[in-house]
């Protein structure tokens, strides 16, 4: 392919990316070419921060595999931004795959091998023990649902399997046969619905990993309006935790909470609950790993990356469900109050509760709807 007047450069990070003019220009990016969309920086920013976090610690070939490369973005930055990777990405589209061969010339890359295989199909190719990738990324349009057993299988022990969703109205409960037929489990619509989300996806990662003797753990996940991404920790051992269960939501009085078994009525109000699940009821931060990022944030990364973080730290090891200031203000027909007076109001009541990085206006708490709407009522702290 020429660089003519539909391809031009970007550059995102520190890294040339050439891109169809197209995805820069309109609102949805076209696929005619290759698709590319620049709004995902800010994901492709965590990955950074993520994988050179993660490398740092790990002893081995640090190899980066990506299924669904498209025009390779995401690992045309790691090969170029992260010291010491090999980079493998692999794709269908010739187009896309010819960009991604002029843009890692562009950079001056070495370490960036491109192949043109159907995703398991290179997947398999790195299964074998001592060919695995230290971190392999599965990122297709939808589901990730289908890759999930190819992608494990090519992570290597001790390893990082990146998972990324943007089937987001299957699993906004919008199709349930849908989402119980690809993630084993059903959502329930709420307000906190993008952790319920996040929690599908990992169940089913979690649970495809067990039944291969090989037990997965979430260090990060994050989330916007498009996709829900998470990050596995894999270790080739048999997972013996028992962390799938449901979350049941009281739509009656506000109560939430997970739950291992299938339980019928709320336990603050007796009325009939609604449960989702199966999914992952434990941690989504691994709260070591989260500390770590923060020392290995590029000064050129996306501010929101740092604020995120930080959230994500302070969140690690709160309890599952948030809350939603505006929910709780309908509940109460008043108007919100500020997030740090709530946060401020249930500390200095002995609760824990933190801000979370999944809803801008969404705390955690280990306090009960109850007492929590008793706070929200109180007067303001002078
Ligand atoms: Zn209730």
């Amino acid at each position: 392919m020429q660089i003519n007047d539909q391809i031009t450069t970007i550059t995102e990070g520190k890294t040339q990316i050439l891109v169809p003019r197209g995805a820069l220009e309109q609102k949805v990016p076209p696929r005619d070419i290759a698709f590319f969309n620049p709004r995902a920086k800010l994901s492709r920013d965590f990955s950074i921060i993520v994988y050179s976090t993660f490398l740092k610690n790990f002893d081995g070939q640090k190899s980066f595999l990506d299924g669904l490369s498209g025009l390779g973005a995401r690992g045309l930055r790691v090969a170029n931004e992260i010291k010491g990777t090999e980079v493998f990405v692999n794709d269908l589209n010739p187009s896309a795959l010819e960009l991604s061969k002029n843009s890692a010339e562009l950079n001056g890359l070495h370490n960036y091998i491109i192949s043109r295989s159907d995703i398991c199909q290179f997947f398999n190719g790195f299964s074998k023990k001592g060919s695995r990738g230290a971190i392999v990324d599965i990122d297709p349009f939808g589901s990730p649902a289908k890759y999930i057993d190819c992608g494990l299988r090519a992570t290597v022990h001790k390893g990082l399997l990146s998972i990324s969703a943007t089937d987001l109205q299957v699993l906004h409960g919008l199709f349930n046969d849908a989402c119980k037929k690809k993630y084993h489990g059903t959502p329930v619509k709420t307000t906190y619905s993008n952790e319920i989300s996040i929690r599908l996806v990992l169940g089913l990662s979690i649970a495809v990993a067990a039944r291969l003797d090989v037990e997965a753990t979430p260090i990060f996940v994050e989330t916007n309006q498009h996709y829900y991404r998470v990050y596995l920790r894999i270790l080739n051992k048999p997972d013996t935790r028992n962390n799938i269960g449901y979350i049941a939501h009281c739509r009656n009085c506000g109560n939430r909470h997970t739950t291992p078994e299938q339980i019928q009525n709320c336990t603050l109000c007796s009325h009939k609950v609604e449960l989702a699940g199966p999914l992952w009821i434990g941690s989504l931060f691994e709260r070591d790993f989260v500390a770590q990022m923060i020392q290995n944030i590029p000064d050129y990364s996306d501010k929101k990356c740092e604020k995120s973080i930080r959230k994500a730290l302070l969140e690690s090891e709160m309890p599952a469900c948030y809350y939603t200031l505006d929910e709780i203000a309908q509940m109460l027909k008043s108007a919100p109050i500020p997030l740090e007076q709530i946060i401020l109001r249930l500390q200095q009541n002995g609760f824990s509760a933190s801000p979370t990085s999944l809803n801008p206006t969404g705390f955690r708490t280990d306090c009960k709807i109850d007492k929590i709407k008793e706070l929200f009522s109180a007067q303001p702290i002078s």
